[in-house]
């Protein structure tokens, strides 16, 4: 039989706990993690047809039917555990007691992807390095980073993040931290503890066993909670906890100039001067952290300073920016090492579109491993990832260029993917025809030496300063809210129209796709069009289905709202010559809205009609709620929903067989009316951040933000007036700024004269005179800013809520209202 039990002994080489990941399966091992909504265990038999052996699966989840299922796949190995990921967590920390290495362990509210990053820039020269690719710092995220270790490193830093009490006693045996850094504690994730102090305590449970931790004493509840709790625990450990507060043992004083900062530091009765290339308070603390472990280290005081000029700041999101030729580009150019390159071309395949895959890489660095060995296993990942074109970038990947060629039939040898090599970002910028790269998504991967920066900045389309933010972290935050509270029975539908409710549909309906939602929703044809132009798969239903349009609707595949007799006979008639086809539709019904759909008496007709038209198939019936944003209208919302239950049992009665999806919950109705959530719902506005009930509104992410640049700086007398019909009389003299955004991008003219506020350095400046076509003018006279600085129109911290109710609208509008022209930026944490 080959259900197996603990321990795991396996030969694979791969961790896989995303089936959508697989690049590798002979050399994988698959954890089927049941969460709340997904569930691994469905993709067993996918994952096994691709050529996965080994399986975790979980007791509670093998039912007779999967043990049926999986007894058939007879010659796969299936661990049974009690949970999966306690499983993976038990294999990593197996494989961390195999190491007799210094490991720092990082954790904190905020700043622990940075120190670790630039802790591993900041100590190559001297180890061996093996780090957490990214934020890889959760549950699941840890022990997949500690796997990486292998033979040659000499020195490991992982980070550790934890969003709820109980969470760090498993992290702890998987990094075995012998050196701590314990960030700073905030205010993330309060709602998972009981107090800042217990927060502080969880954390420090990382610290258990370790030799040695830098903290900033600052910080009262860390401090107190190492007094009380983990000197009681570890009485050994060596305490490096630093402050600023005149007098103090280990003493730090930060003197800020304009782009940098002087750091006088007291430790062990010396005195040392730093300077740092930063002066937020945040790039300090972080930094100050980093200048501590390396003089714990011994490294002598010279060397840290020339290391910390290297320091810089860390993109530390994966962007999607548009290029070129109608490329895109997913820019990572801060660093290069195979886990990373392994993050970002998961990355990459995340985005379902049907353009060419282009890989731009640089050297990899920090691995350890012999650099054929490592080039084998780079070309083995590239394979694995479908990539259509590769750019291989410097002296060491030129060097292994047979790595990356497999023997092929005979004698011939064929590359993983058509590849090229360049010795020098230079010699590539040359040479390389850029205008080679057409309509492809090209991620852009390199180490920091190579300044892949020239790349990006070539193959970027030039954008007037305008650009919208779109967070794919916080729309998948925002997905989960509204899943979690519809229940896994439910099924969800997304409404993208309106370019996705200004988002940017293609990369939306992408990023939903992969998360498996069940049905997307457009208002026109030539919308759903465009998403299948873009490689979406999903069914789309269409709102207002023109009949001119038919032809359209059929060749791609998307499925038209039927709601009137006429439009019903109209695509019946379309449809005559197409000889075995069935179509789905969708019914609307009107239960109170009166814009479209049939009406109470119209349904003995409707149901009359669908029994002599077989080809038809009801994939849905649905109507949609008028008031549920707003509890004045609850009666009302329930008497539609009354209306809805009768009518549309009536037409499923009638048409014995059929098994219609209902639905009438919009985003508010799923929040006010749970008990009306049927067999589906339909998720707009709340999935893009704005929870119209406002009840709920601190469960959801903030995911556009509106930003634009200062053009030009002006400093005005009293009694001048500003801007088109001299509507800005300035009362006292004042500093203004011309941004460069205007109506034509979505900023509403009734911004003009004060109404609008928009934020530049965290200071609201009220808009002067008129909004203009493409700039505005905006008083600065509060705000310490200079041309080019950056300029918020909305976002976390000026809520499109706010703003909409300011100008007498809705968010909606302001939201849908984003030009067209104003470019789209996605990223990801
Ligand atoms: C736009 C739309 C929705 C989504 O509404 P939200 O209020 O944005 O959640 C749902 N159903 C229909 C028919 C719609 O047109």
């Amino acid at each position: 039989m080959n259900f197996l039990s603990e321990p795991i002994i396996s030969q694979a080489t791969v961790l896989l706990t995303d089936s959508r990941f697989v690049s590798q399966p002979e050399h994988s091992i698959f954890f089927a993690i049941k969460g709340e909504r997904h569930d691994g265990h469905a993709f067993i038999k996918d994952l096994y047809e691709k050529g996965v052996r080994e399986f975790v699966v979980e007791k509670k989840a093998l039912n007779d039917a999967l043990k049926t299922q999986l007894e058939n796949l007879s010659d796969a190995k299936f661990f049974v555990v009690e949970n999966a990921i306690r499983a993976l967590q038990h294999l990593a920390a197996n494989h961390r007691q195999a190491f007799d290495i210094p490991v720092v362990g990082v954790t904190g509210s905020n700043g622990k992807t940075i120190v670790k990053e630039w802790l591993s820039v900041l100590l190559a020269k001297d180890y061996n390095l093996v780090k957490s690719p990214r934020s890889y710092n959760s549950q699941i995220g840890v022990p997949l980073s500690v796997w990486e270790i292998n033979e040659h490193h000499n020195f490991g830093i992982f980070e550790a993040g934890i969003s709820k009490s109980g969470e760090m006693e498993f992290l702890e045996p998987v990094i075995r931290p012998t050196i701590g850094v314990f960030t700073n504690l905030g205010s993330a994730h309060d709602e998972g503890f009981r107090s800042r102090k217990q927060k502080a305590t969880e954390k420090l449970r990382l610290f258990q066993r370790s030799k040695t931790l830098i903290y900033c004493k600052d910080y009262e509840d860390i401090d107190d909670e190492i007094r009380i709790l983990l000197k009681a625990v570890n009485p050994t450990i060596e305490l490096i906890g630093w402050s600023r507060k005149a007098g103090s043992k280990i003493f730090v004083n930060a003197t800020k100039q304009n782009t940098y900062c002087t750091l006088q530091i007291l430790w062990n009765s010396q005195i040392y001067d730093f300077k740092i290339p930063f002066a937020d308070d945040a790039s300090i603390e972080n930094a100050t952290h980093c200048i501590f472990l390396m003089l714990h280290q011994g490294i002598n005081t010279a060397e840290i300073q020339s290391r910390l000029d290297m320091l810089k700041p860390i993109a530390m999101r994966l962007e999607l920016k548009q290029g070129i030729n109608d490329c895109y580009l997913i820019d990572d150019t801060y660093n290069n090492d195979y886990a990373g390159l392994s993050v970002a071309l998961d990355f990459m395949t995340q985005q379902h579109t049907k353009r060419d895959k282009v890989l731009i890489i640089s050297d990899v660095l920090q691995s350890g491993l012999e650099e054929s060995d490592l080039y084998e296993s780079i070309a083995e990942l590239i394979k694995g990832k479908q990539i259509d074109k590769v750019i291989g970038i410097g002296e060491v990947i030129s060097r292994n260029q047979k790595s990356f060629y497999t023997s092929a039939a005979g004698d011939r040898k064929a590359p993983v993917a058509p590849i090229v090599f360049y010795q020098s970002t230079e010699e590539f910028l040359e040479k390389y025809p850029i205008n080679q790269l057409q309509s492809s998504l090209i991620l852009v991967k390199g180490a920091r030496k190579f300044e892949f920066e020239k790349i990006i900045n070539r193959l970027t389309l030039k954008v007037h300063g305008t650009v919208f933010e779109v967070n794919l972290d916080a729309l998948t935050n925002n997905l989960n809210f509204y899943r979690n509270k519809i229940g896994s029975d439910t099924k969800i539908m997304v409404m993208v129209k309106a370019f996705a409710y200004g988002s940017g549909s293609a990369e939306v309906a992408s990023l939903l796709e992969y998360h498996r939602v069940d049905y997307l929703g457009v208002a026109y044809t030539d919308e759903g069009v465009v998403l299948r132009q873009n490689g979406i798969k999903l069914p789309i239903m269409v709102l207002n289905p023109q009949p001119e349009s038919f032809a359209k609707l059929i060749e791609y595949n998307l499925e038209p709202e039927i709601y009137s007799f006429k439009v019903f006979e109209q695509f019946l008639t379309f449809i005559e010559s197409f000889e075995h086809h069935t179509f789905k539709i969708h019914l609307k019904l009107d239960t109170g809205m009166h814009r479209l759909g049939f009406e109470a008496q119209d349904i003995e007709q409707l149901v009359a009609l669908l029994k002599q038209n077989p080809k038809i198939k009801i994939a849905s019936i649905f109507s949609h709620l008028v008031g549920a944003d707003e509890s004045e209208h609850n009666a009302f919302s329930k008497t539609q929903i009354e209306r809805f239950e009768q009518m549309s049992k009536q037409i499923i009665d009638a048409l014995d067989g059929q098994k219609p999806l209902r639905h009438i919950c919009n985003s508010a109705g799923i929040i006010r009316f749970p008990e009306a959530k049927f067999d589906m719902v339909r998720l707009g506005i709340g999935l893009y951040g704005v929870e119209v009930t406002g009840t709920e509104q601190k469960e959801l992410q903030t995911v556009g933000t509106l930003k634009t640049v200062i053009s030009q700086i002006k400093y005005l007398k009293a009694g001048e007036t500003v801007g088109y019909s001299r509507k800005g009389v300035l009362e006292k003299d004042s500093k203004i700024a011309t941004i460069a955004i205007g109506y034509a991008d979505g900023f509403d003219r009734g911004f003009s004269k004060g109404v609008g506020k928009v934020l530049v350095n965290g200071v609201a400046c009220p808009v002067v005179g008129n909004v203009c076509m493409d700039m505005t003018m905006v008083d600065v006279s509060e705000a310490d800013c200079q041309e080019g600085d950056e300029v918020i129109i909305f976002g976390k911290d000026l809520s499109i809520k706010d703003l909409a109710a300011s100008i007498g609208t809705i968010s909606y509008e302001i939201l849908t209202g984003v030009s067209e022209r104003v470019k789209r930026v996605f990223y990801k944490e």
